[in-house]
């Protein structure tokens, strides 16, 4: 997926956020510099936001494995 503007990759986080921020349906992705401009905020009130959505469990954000599962996972010697 490119930034619709500046025609750079948008990252899956990125799309997560366009739609977050914009339209849930959204088909048309800013990176996410061109959505800081857009929505006259910082890029690193955005990088927040992403965190903050992640941390929620917000499956339109990357998550990562949870460290606790894994152990729980690994069988007992
Ligand atoms: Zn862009």
């Amino acid at each position: 997926m490119l930034c619709k503007h500046c025609k750079r990759s948008v990252s899956y986080d990125e799309m997560g956020l366009n739609k977050k921020l914009i339209r849930r349906d959204a088909e048309e992705f800013f990176c996410l510099c061109c959505l800081s401009k857009k929505l006259n905020v910082s890029e690193e009130r955005l990088r927040e936001k992403t965190e903050e959505y992640r941390r929620a469990g917000c499956l339109l954000f990357a998550q990562r494995e949870k460290e606790n599962e894994s152990l729980d996972k690994r069988p007992l010697l």
